[in-house]
C-alpha cells in the first residue's frame, strides 16, 4: 500500500503540470489589457510523458452576443477551425483560454458548466487594465486547478 501509494501520488502530481512560454503569457497580457471585452482563444500545444505543452495562444473573436465583457463565447466553426489546424502543424488542441476583467482567474458558473472534458482551461485576469494573474484548470468532470510552469 505505502509504495503503490506514493507512485499514485506522484503521477498525480505530474500529470497537474503545464508548462507555458513567457511568450505565451506576454502576448495574453497584450490583448487582455487592450480590451474591454473577454478575450479568448485555443491553447495548441503537446501532451508529452503526462505533462502539457502549451506552444500557442491563437486568439478567436467573442461570438458572445452580449455581456462579452463577462462571457465568452467561440463558434462551432472556430472550434473545427482550430482542431484542424492543430493537426496541420502536428499538435493537439489542448484547450481554451479567456480573460477575465477584474475578477479572479476562477472559473464562473458559465465555465463550468460550459467546459468540455478533457480540455483545460487557461484564465487570464486583467485588474484595472494593469495588473495580471493566470490559472490554468481542469472543469469537467472535476474542477481542478493545475500548477503551471513559465519557460
Ligand atoms: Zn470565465
Amino acid at each position: 500500500m505505502g509504495l503503490n501509494g506514493m507512485q499514485m501520488l506522484s503521477n498525480e502530481t505530474f500529470s497537474n503540470q503545464v508548462c507555458l512560454p513567457y511568450s505565451q503569457i506576454l502576448r495574453l497580457e497584450k490583448w487582455g489589457k487592450e480590451a474591454d471585452e473577454e478575450i479568448c482563444g485555443f491553447l495548441v500545444g503537446e501532451a508529452k510523458e503526462g505533462m502539457l505543452i502549451i506552444k500557442e495562444c491563437l486568439i478567436v473573436k467573442n461570438r458572445a452576443p452580449q455581456c462579452r465583457s463577462s462571457r465568452f463565447l467561440i463558434s462551432k466553426e472556430e472550434y473545427m477551425l482550430a482542431e484542424k489546424k492543430a493537426t496541420e502543424d502536428q499538435k493537439e488542441l489542448l484547450g481554451i483560454f479567456h480573460t477575465h476583467i477584474d475578477q479572479l482567474p476562477i472559473p464562473s458558473l458559465l465555465d463550468v458548466q460550459n467546459a468540455f472534458p478533457g480540455f483545460y482551461y487557461l484564465i487570464y485576469s486583467v485588474y484595472k487594465k494593469n495588473q495580471s494573474q493566470f490559472k490554468t484548470w481542469e472543469l469537467n468532470p472535476e474542477i481542478k486547478l493545475l500548477y503551471t510552469l513559465i519557460y
